[in-house]
């Protein structure tokens, strides 16, 4: 294996260098089972798992290795397995805030440079669910590209098509058909050598189907590895950062594909710029957009240049992460940490309860 056919480049080697005058070598996971990683390195495919050291100064469950991190190990003659001692920074991450305190993110893939988010044209098509998956994108510092797939279901592929661009500002939109393999070709202009890429999108749109197509016939040989437990006891598990034939990467995981909306409020801002930019412009700074007199987006809806569902479906989303928001703290009060944190602080005479 090439290191670079697998994503490594300059700005990993900067971060490697500490690593590097240990006598480390660098590895990417490829996916990981109850903390055993499978990792690829330039002599090939290795099991690894975390030093005791790296276990013991992990922090948080995000400190961890995620599928697409590049890992420095070591491996010992002898030894079946390898051992992790460090993850390199990330460039992008795509994680999911888990119950608890804010610092509490579990990393779902990293280092995923192209996010395709695909769509189906078919009875499914909805803007609205576009403009929810865009907003994670923005989260994750990744590029997003929008594919429109079965294409061959739709009769009006055009309108479909502005519909789509009229919300997502500066993203290449793509329409295909990855039943009948027409359109696909383009995804080869985005997956250049060690660019690694994602498919993120609703149950059902075909991204299994385009990354069949991607693997071509041996896709089962690519995706499966059989591995030994050590117990003698030989397991299939799938690799879930997949090379393709043609070149670039594929990180294809569960996590990711089951994703549901979050994000902050930053990110709402990013997705609806347009809206955001409005605002600005209201007579009042804390503008409802409701009934307030020389307010900018009510203006713009009645003139017909802000689309009054995109408007809704902005004050949908913005109240959905204010909840996540509001659970999550109620999350954090109820947590052992902040317990213990309240128990001290009174102890200490802060406050009574
Ligand atoms: P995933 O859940 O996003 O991975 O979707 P799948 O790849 O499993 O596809 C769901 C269904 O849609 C399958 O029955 C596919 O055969 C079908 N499908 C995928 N792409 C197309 C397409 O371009 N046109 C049509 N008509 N069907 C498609
Ligand atoms: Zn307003």
């Amino acid at each position: 294996m090439n290191l670079f056919e697998i994503g490594w480049n300059e700005f990993f080697a900067k971060h490697f260098e500490p690593f590097k005058n240990q006598g480390l070598i660098p590895a990417r996971i490829a996916c990981e089972k109850k903390y055993i990683y499978i990792v690829y390195t330039e002599k090939g495919e290795l099991m690894a798992e975390v030093s005791g050291k790296f276990r013991f100064d992990a922090q948080t469950p995000k400190d961890f290795p995620a599928v697409g991190d590049w890992v420095a190990i070591n491996l010992r003659p002898g030894e079946d397995k390898a051992i992790i001692h460090g993850v390199l920074p990330r460039k992008t991450s795509f994680s999911r805030k888990v119950a608890g305190s804010r610092t509490d993110e579990q990393v779902l893939a990293a280092n995923i440079d192209i996010l395709f988010l695909v769509s189906a044209l078919d009875r499914d098509f909805n803007v609205r669910r576009i403009e929810r998956f865009l907003m994670p994108c923005y989260n994750s510092n990744s590029r997003p590209i929008i594919l429109l797939n079965k294409s061959d279901l739709c009769q009006d592929i055009e309108e479909k098509v502005r519909a789509v661009e009229s919300i997502a500002f500066d993203v290449p939109i793509h329409t295909m058909s990855a039943s009948e393999n027409k359109g696909i070709e383009v995804l080869g202009t985005y997956l250049n050598k060690g660019i690694t890429a994602a498919l993120l999108g609703s149950s059902g749109v075909g991204k299994s189907t385009i990354i069949n197509r991607l693997l071509g016939e041996e896709r089962q040989e690519i995706r499966s590895v059989s591995t030994s437990t050590g117990k003698g006891k030989h397991v299939t598990v799938h690799r879930e950062l997949i090379l393709i034939p043609d070149g670039g990467l594929i990180i294809d995981t569960p996590g990711l594909r089951e994703l549901q909306l979050w994000g902050d409020e930053d990110n709402l801002k990013e997705s609806f710029k347009d809206i955001e930019e409005l605002a600005q412009t209201c007579r009042f700074r804390d503008c409802g957009h409701k009934h307030e007199p020389g307010c900018a987006v009510k203006k713009a809806i009645q003139q017909g240049s802000l689309d009054m569902k995109r408007f809704k479906n902005y004050l949908k989303l913005q109240r959905e992460i204010r909840l996540l928001a509001t659970r999550r703290k109620e999350q954090w009060f109820h947590s052992k940490q902040a317990v213990h944190k309240r128990i001290e602080l009174k102890r200490k005479g802060f406050f009574r309860e």
